[in-house]
């Protein structure tokens, strides 16, 4: 197909699906390497890398996982890298606007070349606005248990789903005041049983390019009465040390090729290395989070800290996720304090400034990738 630029009524040439690797790095003179073993094709350009694994959705971005929308494939010998993924590598490698156009084997960017760090400041491209790649634009809050799932049962049979609803619908209301721009939505609304399964799957149907976060509300329970506090988990599908160790092992073991099934192995690895991502940047939202609440609930409680754990909720949402432990229901006193409306606003309002926090350092940071 011609292109006929400025002419009339051509147009522009459609997107396509999906573009050669070799037509991108070509474009732009980028270095590149791509390894057949582990199916691995990395661009690097001005101290950048974007990692693209063979047949996956990921592309780690200086190590960061992000997901496209469409898996790269290799076909007639050529890697092809889905739009999106085009778009990420503009964004990240050229710091140019995600704006280009692949034609005659040929990738160019389109309009202007100003710099996205100096479009930012621009009401036009900076954080909130649209298409700003760098933004959390979905905050799902996730009130646990429900209908007939009553949670823990306290103090004066206080049921936790009851509480936890309260607090949510609380830090629902705070959101929306402070960023209009932003969908929130809650994993239940009312006094209903929602699976976790369910929870998972809500939060998930939101497209990961919105950068999602997920925040579970629960409040405690314990056998000792005295107990008392708030606590924030962060979450993965194994224990730190175990993953950490995996991942060494195979940094060890790079040329062991005589592993039958390398591929898999590399893949598997690549999987839990995606896991460890959402570890970080759920660890940060846990610690913003906890640090706020401390702000707000204060001398009123105790500060238990960050803790790592399995949580099902938590392993079920692809996103960064932590699960809030607002306070024990089986302490009379928490318990009294857990119900009153302006005990339960300063629980919200330290949730909501914790994921503030985390909003803005998403923002400054670029993602966690600077
Ligand atoms: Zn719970």
């Amino acid at each position: 197909m011609v292109l006929f630029s400025g002419t009339a009524g051509t147009g522009e040439a459609p997107r396509p699906e999906y573009v050669p690797a070799a037509g991108v790095v070509k474009s732009f003179g980028y270095d590149f390497e791509y390894n057949a073993a582990s199916g691995t094709l990395e661009i690097r350009n001005n101290g950048s890398r974007a990692l693209f694994v063979l047949g996956t959705n990921k592309v780690f971005i200086n190590n960061n996982a992000r997901f496209l929308q469409k898996k790269t494939v290799l076909k007639d010998g050529q890697f092809l890298i889905p739009a999106d993924g085009v778009d990420i590598i503009i964004v990240y490698l050229a710091r140019k606007r995600p704006s280009w156009q692949y034609a005659n084997g040929v990738l160019t960017l389109r309009g202007e070349s100003t710099r996205i760090r100096d479009l930012s400041r621009q009401k036009k491209f900076g954080p909130g606005s649209r298409n700003y790649p760098y933004d959390i634009q979905v905050i799902v809050i996730d009130p646990g248990h429900g209908g007939k799932d009553p949670g823990g049962i306290g103090y004066n049979d206080i049921e936790e789903k009851d509480i936890v609803l309260e607090v949510s619908r609380e830090i629902k209301k705070e959101l929306q005041k402070k960023y209009r721009g932003k969908e929130i939505i809650m994993t239940r609304d009312k006094d209903v049983f929602v699976s976790l399964e369910e929870r998972g799957e809500i939060a998930n149907r939101i497209k990961p390019e919105k950068n999602p976060i997920f925040i579970s509300v629960h409040a405690n329970v314990s056998f000792k009465l005295d107990a008392s506090g708030y606590e924030s988990y962060f979450l993965s599908l194994t224990p730190f040390d175990e993953v950490a160790r995996e991942v060494a092992q195979v940094e060890n073991s790079v040329l062991n090729f005589e592993i039958e099934d390398h591929n898999e192995y590399i893949k598997e690895i690549i999987n839990r290395i995606v896991d460890i991502e959402y570890r970080r940047e759920s660890a940060k939202l846990a610690e913003f989070i906890q640090n706020r609440l401390n702000g707000t609930a204060g001398p009123k409680t105790k500060d238990r800290g960050v803790k790592g754990a399995f949580f099902y909720v938590l392993r079920a949402a692809k996103m960064p996720a932590v699960l809030v432990e607002i306070g024990f229901v089986t302490n009379k006193e928490e318990a009294l304090n857990m119900q009153r409306s302006d005990y339960q606003k300063k629980l919200a309002k330290g949730i909501t400034e914790g994921i503030g926090d985390f909003i803005t350092t998403f923002n400054r940071t670029e993602a966690f990738t600077k």
